[in-house]
């Protein structure tokens, strides 16, 4: 069944433009489509540009409980995890714009908690992840494990007021009501805390050198954002001093290779020969059409 979505941050109904035809059917979705890094295979639902706001959203989408797809989803971040530590842990610091925040933080949606292992190597005391996959909590460090806890965030998995810090690295753009998920988040937060996500840019160079081709129009993601709309749903929400930035990412060659639009039977056989292992041992340093929006709770 087809559903019309809404725009999360103006509530326009229709009121839009379309920009990709969709190329979905009901056999799109499997878990190995939904699960974290996987090739992009380029399915996408209807793309289109809300005329109030300007932002992008998927619509209409079909009726897929997501939540069992998320909690089935399987994970293999593999090789690049040391990357995204580093490139995730050092966009926090960017954010927290010079708060010394050390006591507690919490993440949603980061798979088996690797950068929760971040962030308590980094000094944070406290650390808590909601992560709706159990095979990726199954495969938590042993000390990061006893603070995951296996849910879609809701009301009441994180007590309220209790963090100073809230992160969500690549799952805003997923979900089907930021708002409400964004509200539960800032609900965790003590008075004067920080929530930050990471999403893509859908202005970015990359982006609209791609257009269509490009992974992140995907049947994944829900909405992309641009920094405006990214602000402007922070503000929606209420938090205030919302701020945005581009990030780098640290990757390796083998994964840039994975995102690029060529075929992906091509892409399977080089990753998975001896040039793949080599692609996949250098690192570089990579503006790919990231960004980060951070809000307070006031
Ligand atoms: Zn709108």
């Amino acid at each position: 069944m087809e559903i019309a979505t809404e725009c999360p941050i103006c509530e326009s109904l229709g009121n839009s433009v379309p920009v990709y035809p969709s190329n979905v059917d009901a056999s799109s979705f499997s878990t190995e489509i939904f699960s974290a890094r996987r090739l992009p295979d380029r399915r996408h639902y209807q793309w289109v540009r809300c005329n109030k706001c300007t932002l992008l959203r998927s619509d209409p989408v079909l009726d897929v409980d997501l939540e069992k797809l998320y909690v089935e989803s399987t994970f293999d971040y593999s090789t690049e995890v040391a990357g995204l530590k580093k490139t995730y842990f050092n966009l926090v610091k960017k954010a927290l714009a010079g708060k010394k925040f050390k006591k507690s933080i919490f993440e949603v949606g980061g798979g088996n908690g690797f950068f929760l292992e971040a962030a308590k190597d980094g000094g944070f005391a406290n650390v808590a992840g909601v992560e709706p996959s159990t095979e990726a909590i199954a495969a938590a460090r042993s000390d990061i494990k006893p603070h995951m806890i296996a849910s879609m965030m809701k009301a009441g998995v994180l007590a309220d007021n209790s963090f100073e810090v809230g992160t969500m690295f690549h799952t805003l753009d997923h979900l089907t009501d930021p708002v409400s998920t964004l509200n539960d988040c800032k609900n965790a937060l003590q008075k004067g805390g920080v929530f930050i996500v990471a999403i893509h840019n859908e202005r970015s160079w990359s982006a609209r050198l791609m257009g269509e081709r490009s992974p992140i129009i995907d049947v994944e993601h829900t909405h992309l954002y641009t920094r405006k709309s990214g602000e402007a749903l922070f503000k929606k929400v209420g938090f205030i001093d919302v701020r945005s930035g581009a990030y780098n990412n640290h990757y390796s060659l083998a994964y840039i290779l994975h995102l690029i639009p060529i075929s992906r039977t091509f892409r399977k056989r080089v990753l998975e020969s001896s040039v793949g292992t080599l692609l996949g041992k250098i690192k570089v340093v990579v503006p790919l059409g990231n960004m980060w929006v951070a809000g307070t709770k006031p």
